[in-house]
């Protein structure tokens, strides 16, 4: 009987055992899936449109203008909240006539060890008026669309990753400076090129000392409440099977923003410096924003909730795809 009694008392422990084990197992070998570990349903829109209202606050958001001090500090204070490792890149650059400019890239580095590394970009300075708008080409251009959705979509990416289990790549976001160039005025200047993302290429070996990034993904212009995201030559050029992978992700979560179309002509955004960098890089902007483009009505109203989802949501799958 006793003996009886241990058997039958031992059997059920193995049977226990068992059990646990096989949770183990499900649960060790659940990240190895696709996509695993995503839990993209915690990315939130509605956050993000918070994110784009509280920036617009500090409009204009330009080089050397208290706005552009104020959205580095609210970058900082978000990321902070985050666990990611928080480290700025300052320069002066000096313009063609000699005036400097107080310059500052924002870099937060998520699993700072792990040795395969993604680079998730955007840019935060704005330019300084509405120089395509009709009637007040004068007036501070609010920029919710180019650039607050960026920086909203990066922000909200940062809080969702401090939720999940760490994904198979660390990521590093960068929030460049200047890359409306060195007047502000972005495609309004003849002379425009990006200031702070060729500054980060050309100091590549202070964040990389051995391997280079494996790809990076740059987000402009992702907001828009009708949003159509078409492929971009330079990314196709650089990145193409980065880009196929994003679409086709995006493709699932909302069919209706990618577009397997190219863009009618080469955008140079931050993705062009970084790709010839050697790093394979891509753009996601949906450039077709009229008639808002650099006007006073590149306001939060034109942007959505939902856009910024579908982006969200599909940048947070890629990067959980390994
Ligand atoms: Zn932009």
């Amino acid at each position: 009987m006793r003996s009886c009694r241990r058997e039958r008392g031992r059997s059920f422990r193995l049977a226990a055992r068992a059990a646990v084990f096989a949770i183990a197992l499900v649960l060790a070998l659940a990240p190895v899936a696709a996509g695993a570990g995503a839990r993209t349903e915690l990315w939130d829109g509605q956050r993000a449109m918070h994110g784009i209202a509280d920036l617009l606050r500090f409009t204009p958001r330009s080089l050397d203008t208290v706005g552009h001090q104020q959205t580095i500090d609210y970058i900082k204070a978000a990321l902070a909240k985050t666990g990611a490792v928080v480290t700025t890149q300052r320069w002066v650059y000096r313009d063609d006539a000699g005036k400097p400019h107080k310059m500052t890239n924002i870099i937060a580095r998520f699993q700072p060890a792990n040795p395969r590394r993604v680079i998730v970009a955007t840019h935060y300075d704005s330019i300084v008026r509405a120089y395509r708008d009709a009637h007040h080409p004068d007036a501070p251009m609010p920029g919710a669309n180019n650039s607050a959705s960026g920086v909203a979509m990066l922000l909200e990416t940062a809080r969702v990753l401090s939720l999940l289990p760490k994904p198979p790549v660390g990521i590093d976001m960068i929030f460049f400076d200047g890359e409306e160039g060195p007047k502000s005025l972005g495609a309004g200047d003849p002379n425009w090129r990006a200031l702070g993302s060729p500054y980060f290429a050309a100091h590549l070996h202070d964040f990389y000392p051995g391997r280079k990034p494996e790809q990076a993904v740059v987000f402009d212009m992702v907001c828009y409440r009708d949003l159509h995201l078409k492929q971009e030559p330079f990314s196709l050029a650089a990145a193409m099977p980065e880009v196929k992978k994003f679409w086709k992700i995006g493709a699932a979560i909302a069919p209706h923003a990618f577009s397997t179309q190219v863009t009618r002509y080469p955008i140079s955004d931050d993705q062009t410096a970084l790709s010839q960098a050697g790093i394979p890089s891509f753009l996601v902007i949906d450039f077709d924003y009229e008639p808002f483009f650099n006007t006073t009505q590149d306001t939060l109203d034109k942007c959505s909730g939902a856009s910024l989802q579908a982006v969200g949501r599909t940048l947070l799958q890629y990067l959980y795809t390994p």
